[in-house]
């Protein structure tokens, strides 16, 4: 890092010296990264063919739109991980849900190695981020922070990052937890989130305990998307940073839950006419509500950012679920199934939609993100990192070559032994999981105590 500084301090002044002052950056336009959990790339592809996502669809026509390979073991928490740093699960330690020695949610402060808001902070770039997995306790960063905890791994319900009022450190700087209090949707506050739920998806006035569950599951996690996407039109709407990440999960739990009504071939029981006409079009209206959200991100989005959507994997039927009606999940990626990555804006290529394009669909995977954005915000890359191999960015076949070719990239050693300890998780505060039950029941879509 401080070869670097002294490198770049030299070639701008031009001279043999140099001050201790903080080198002067040249400014860059903003990166808005929204990540949306479980995005599919047959699903998404179909759902465009049909006119139902506009805002997926003006990255279609006027950016590029591609499939992201992802890993396996396809662990939410782990690739989210790995996007932000660049690494592998060895390496940056977030290797599951829980902690095996602790059998704690892993926590920001677990994380081995730098990730992508550190960086870029300890650079001098502006970071703002909202709701990424395992960015609990708030880190401090240059910029502001919401972060999330994956409570819902405690009560093994959900596996969803989200929001608590009675928590602490989850903002940085401390303060902003005051300033968007107001924009957050409570899952337990079912008169705000009942009238938001039904704009989105038709909700029946009966349901039994069975589809009950999974509309709850549904509810929570819609509730924490719409808190995160109000929070992060904020963050855009007072001042974009330079790097701007935000995190929304519906479409993959509404994957998981409800896939047996979008694809019923796909299982070996059978769905009555009455379940697929309740839910048959759910996990397409999660969609389709993604695309909503995505688009009211996009209108704030400052007007020379490159708005960067992606997904951590796809979705297909459960193969372990596919014979048993009663199981809760019956989509799955658990295989490696690709995400979905898309650019828009002044450096993104224009490619159209590849989603469906056998040969070149695939135009990168989870490892080129990280290093794409330290290229975008012109910081050095850590040449250790796996999606920036000998100097070249195979992911960045996705921004526009005369871009590429203005912006040389710049390989740097690695940070990662100039980070802090890595510790063991912490806990959010006492009683949480109890609240955690209670707020989650008073939903009141919750029949059974399971
Ligand atoms: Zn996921």
């Amino acid at each position: 890092m401080k070869l670097t500084v002294l490198v770049t301090c030299l070639g701008l002044l031009g001279i043999g010296s140099c001050s201790d002052e903080e080198p002067t950056l040249a400014p860059v336009a903003p990166v808005v990264v929204i990540g949306i959990d479980g995005l599919d790339p047959i699903v998404m592809d179909q759902l465009l063919a049909d006119g139902r996502l506009p805002t997926f669809q003006r990255f279609a026509d006027e950016g590029t739109l591609g499939r992201l390979g992802t890993l396996s073991p396809t662990w939410s928490p782990v690739i989210w991980t790995t996007i932000g740093t660049g690494q592998d699960a060895p390496a940056h330690g977030i290797e599951n849900f829980l902690e095996p020695e602790t059998s704690l949610p892993f926590t920001s402060n677990t994380r081995r190695v730098p990730a992508i808001w550190n960086l870029a902070s300890d650079a001098g770039r502006t970071v703002d981020c909202a709701g990424w997995w395992i960015t609990w306790p708030a880190e401090p960063v240059n910029g502001r922070m919401v972060a999330s905890y994956a409570a819902q791994a405690q009560a093994k319900i959900i596996w969803k990052p989200t929001l608590w009022r009675e928590m602490e450190h989850q903002t940085w700087p401390p303060k902003l937890a005051t300033e968007i209090e107001p924009l957050l949707v409570m899952a337990e506050d079912a008169e705000q989130l009942r009238p938001a739920m039904r704009r989105a998806f038709p909700i029946p006035e009966q349901l039994d305990a069975f589809e009950g569950r999974l509309v709850n599951d549904m509810a929570w996690t819609h509730a924490a998307d719409l808190s995160i996407a109000a929070v992060t039109g904020h963050l855009l709407d007072t001042g974009a940073a330079d790097l701007t990440l935000s995190y929304l999960a519906l479409p993959d739990v509404v994957g998981h839950r409800f896939w047996r009504y979008h694809s019923p071939n796909d299982v070996s029981y059978e769905v009555s006419s009455e379940d697929l006409a309740a839910f048959g079009d759910y996990l397409s209206l999660a969609y389709v509500e993604a695309d909503r959200m995505l688009g009211e991100l996009l209108a704030k989005a400052p007007k020379d950012a490159l708005v960067i959507v992606l997904s951590d994997h796809g979705m297909h039927v459960d193969p372990e679920t596919k014979y048993d009606a009663d199981a809760l999940t019956s989509g799955h990626h658990e295989d490696a199934a690709p995400g979905i990555i898309g650019v828009l804006g002044p450096p993104a290529a224009r490619w159209g939609n590849l989603l469906g394009d056998k040969q070149r669909g695939e135009v990168g995977d989870v490892f080129g993100v990280a290093p794409m954005l330290m290229h975008l915000l012109d910081l050095p890359v850590p040449e250790h990192w796996r999606g920036a191999k000998g100097g070249s960015i195979p992911l960045e076949r996705i921004l526009d070559e005369s871009w590429r070719l203005a912006h040389p990239i710049t390989m740097g050693p690695s940070p990662d032994a100039d980070f802090r300890e890595a510790t063991a998780p912490q806990l959010p505060g006492e009683g949480m999981s109890d609240a955690f039950f209670e707020s989650f029941q008073g939903l009141g879509y919750l029949d059974s105590e399971d």
